[in-house]
């Protein structure tokens, strides 16, 4: 029998990891499972309001708002079909990338970059079932930060603002991570009663301790809330988990929504917009090997995220003229589709440390498994991620260029097999793995958060079965590598701290063939070209400004929107996830208000958060200090460099809040 992705009595997804536990785990995982929403029965041909494609983060969450409207009718049809059990329990979320759930996209080989990578290539996981990569991601609750909505604004126009996008990520959040709850300065910024759930852990895993405590010694401040406007520090990040499950906005938003207005099909490929006289009328799908035409009264609405969305927009005749004429498509719309690709840029630097370093000792508990069953906690539950923010400099020294993301994996892990779904080449990964066999391993993630490179996504054929080509163009722009040997080093630091140098920490550089008989600052510029990855947060394909309008419309053609990943104008300083849900909430109203349903009682647009507004963000005291220089001078390090200190915050009540937010929808 087969519950998941994990047969119910084998060896387990999550390996040598507590194998005891994991085999009585696997006898008895289908305790644990969800109910989905079921597929419908269509007739081919058949007519709606809304025809939504693909059901991941933004599609799930926006036809659950769609459907709040009674009579608004909407086809929801998404490529993949139930999330398998990995999906909900938290600590099986790396068992899902390069599984039947992935889309297992890769960039194309370019001989310039990622020449450590196997085949010289980025993985480019993206989850295809309910949820999408939502289903798969690591579940980190992030915004990003002011600024990159001030930039969106500039871009797209107001709606797109620091101040009214809070708004939405309040709307939709139910903050219950006790450290920022009991905090009424931090709740400022936070929603509670929406319907995704941003929890935190209270225990901390022990690793994690040990590195706040070494970032501190390097001079971090340690903050405790990793989303609190202009503060940047090092900290925990809150998870969207509730009750140890995955929360995501196909379980809290989809799978709450309005069934009888709302239709859902799985398992069905759409592999065209039908556009008649520059109006999207309907799709063209496949679903069990026969095709199916939905049409749409009022728009048809791409959420097939980053890669897929281009890729549909591009086979429908909307793409740049060019490439569309050379694969021998009618141009419906000439527009830079599949253009601005681009993520935050991943490079993994290295510790080896004694053995006992940082491995908690729940990690290697038995009752785990049995805990997890019994109510939903332990070391199952959770997902404890950390990282470490950096500015550029002092002139902005509350806007982070940089993330270190360290992680710590015990001895005889089953690392092998993650380095080679991350993708690195084999020979780094044996190298890795004897190493581990001798070490506790300590990675740190590297993190450009705003590169200048850019890639772009293009089609491979009119074959709307092949993946589409994704040119990553990491480190495109010279000036993005340039970063790397002082953010590696910085990561490396890490080593020389008291807890780390007490453990014997040392770095390790990985053999690169490239890189041999460098000096060290061109070794690491090498290695990084080599090993770098993405980051799994590529935006930007379809962007607002260039090929959509502010209100997620495609220029130039009538019935059209695309809200997803994709409409990113450039990407924020964070994980992407609550970003997407974000632009889905603030569509759905865009749509609701297009065709005058009128929202009584709902305030958002005049909710206060405090006395702010986008131009009476906090004010923050300036550091004089240029970390730059410090990252370069690791002697410097010591000083207590990212202090920020927030002022003028006026506070409201949670109970405040709440009742400025009514989301109750009246039909005019
Ligand atoms: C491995 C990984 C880890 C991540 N970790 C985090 C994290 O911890 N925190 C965070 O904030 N962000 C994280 N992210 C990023 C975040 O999950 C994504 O930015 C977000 O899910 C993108 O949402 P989307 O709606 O644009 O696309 P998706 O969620 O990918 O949804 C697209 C949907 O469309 C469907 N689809 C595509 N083509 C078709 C078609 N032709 N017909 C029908 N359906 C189709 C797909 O199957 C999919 O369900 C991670 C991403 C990955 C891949």
């Amino acid at each position: 029998m087969v519950c998941g992705l994990t047969s119910c009595l084998g060896s387990g997804a999550a390996g040598g990891l507590f194998s005891s536990a994991v085999q009585f785990f696997a006898a008895t995982q289908c305790l644990v499972g969800e109910t989905w929403p079921k597929d419908s029965v269509l007739q081919n041909g058949s007519r709606y309001d809304f025809i939504i494609v693909g059901a991941g983060t933004a599609g799930s969450a926006l036809a659950a708002r769609l459907s709040e409207v009674a009579n608004f009718s909407v086809l929801l049809l998404e490529a993949g079909g139930d999330p398998p059990i990995e999906a909900i329990i938290p600590a099986f979320r790396e068992t899902l990338k390069a599984s039947s759930v992935d889309w297992n996209f890769t960039s194309v080989e370019n001989n310039i970059t990622s020449q450590a990578l196997k085949r010289g290539i980025e993985q480019q996981p993206r989850g295809k079932m309910l949820g999408g990569s939502g289903s798969l991601n690591h579940m980190v609750y992030a915004r990003g930060f002011p600024s990159d909505y001030h930039e969106w604004a500039s871009i797209a126009g107001e709606t797109w603002n620091w101040t009214n996008v809070l708004k939405y990520f309040m709307k939709t959040e139910h903050m219950t991570d006790t450290n920022i709850v009991n905090n009424p300065e931090l709740m400022v910024y936070h929603g509670r009663g929406g319907a995704i759930e941003v929890s935190g852990t209270n225990e901390v895993m022990f690793s994690i301790k040990k590195f706040l405590q070494a970032f501190e010694e390097l001079g971090f401040k340690t903050v405790p809330d990793m989303t609190y406007p202009n503060s940047i520090g090092a900290g925990c990040f809150s998870h969207t988990i509730r009750n140890g499950e995955r929360d995501s906005s196909l379980r809290a938003l989809l799978n709450n929504a309005n069934s009888t207005s709302l239709h859902i099909l799985k398992d069905t490929f759409v592999t065209k917009i039908i556009i008649e006289n520059g109006t999207a009328i309907g799709i063209e799908a496949v679903k069990d090997d026969k095709t199916f035409l939905f049409y749409a009264d009022r728009e048809v609405i791409l959420s097939a995220g980053t890669f897929n969305t281009p890729k549909l927009l591009m086979l429908s005749g909307v793409g740049r003229s060019e490439h569309l004429r050379s694969l021998g498509i009618d141009v419906v719309a000439d527009l830079p589709v599949g253009s601005n690709l681009h993520d935050h840029a991943m490079v993994l630097a290295f510790l080896v440390a004694d053995n006992g370093t940082c491995v908690s000792d729940e990690a290697e508990n038995s009752m785990e498994a049995i805990k997890y069953l019994y109510d939903r906690t332990g070391f199952l539950a959770k997902a404890d991620n950390m990282a470490a923010y950096l500015p550029l400099s002092s002139s902005e020294p509350t806007v982070p260029e940089f993330a270190l993301y360290p992680t710590c994996i015990p001895q005889f892990s089953p690392f092998r097999s993650g380095c080679l779904t991350l993708g690195l080449n084999e020979d780094l990964c044996t190298e890795l793995h004897n190493l581990n066999q001798e070490y506790e391993l300590v990675t740190i993630a590297a993190v450009l958060l705003k590169p200048k490179s850019r890639g772009k996504v293009e089609l491979n054929s009119i074959n709307p079965f092949d993946d589409p080509l994704i040119y990553a163009g990491t480190f495109s722009e010279e000036q993005d590598l340039d970063h790397f040997p002082r953010l590696i080093k910085m990561a490396w630091s890490i080593a020389d701290t008291n807890y780390f140098r007490s453990k014997n920490a040392r770095v390790i550089k990985p053999w690169v063939e490239a890189c041999s008989n460098l000096t060290e600052s061109a070794w690491i510029k090498c290695m990084s070209r080599a090993m770098v990855t993405s980051a799994w947060h590529s935006v930007g394909t379809a962007a607002m400004g260039t090929v959509v309008d502010g209100d997620l419309k495609v220029l130039g053609i009538n019935g059209l929107r695309v809200v997803d990943a994709s409409v990113m104008p450039k990407i924020i300083r964070g994980n992407t996830n609550a970003p997407v849900v974000m632009i889905a909430e603030i569509a759905a109203d865009l749509i609701k208000e297009h065709y005058s349903v009128s929202r009584t009682g709902t305030n958002l647009n005049n909710m206060t958060i405090g006395n702010l507004t986008a131009s009476s963000m906090p004010n923050i005291s300036q550091p004089n200090i240029n970390l730059a220089d410090v990252i370069e001078n690791n002697d410097m390090i010591n000083s207590s460099l990212i202090e920020v200190e927030i002022t003028n915050v006026e506070l409201i009540t949670t109970t405040d809040r709440l009742s400025d937010i009514d989301d109750t929808v009246n039909v005019a």
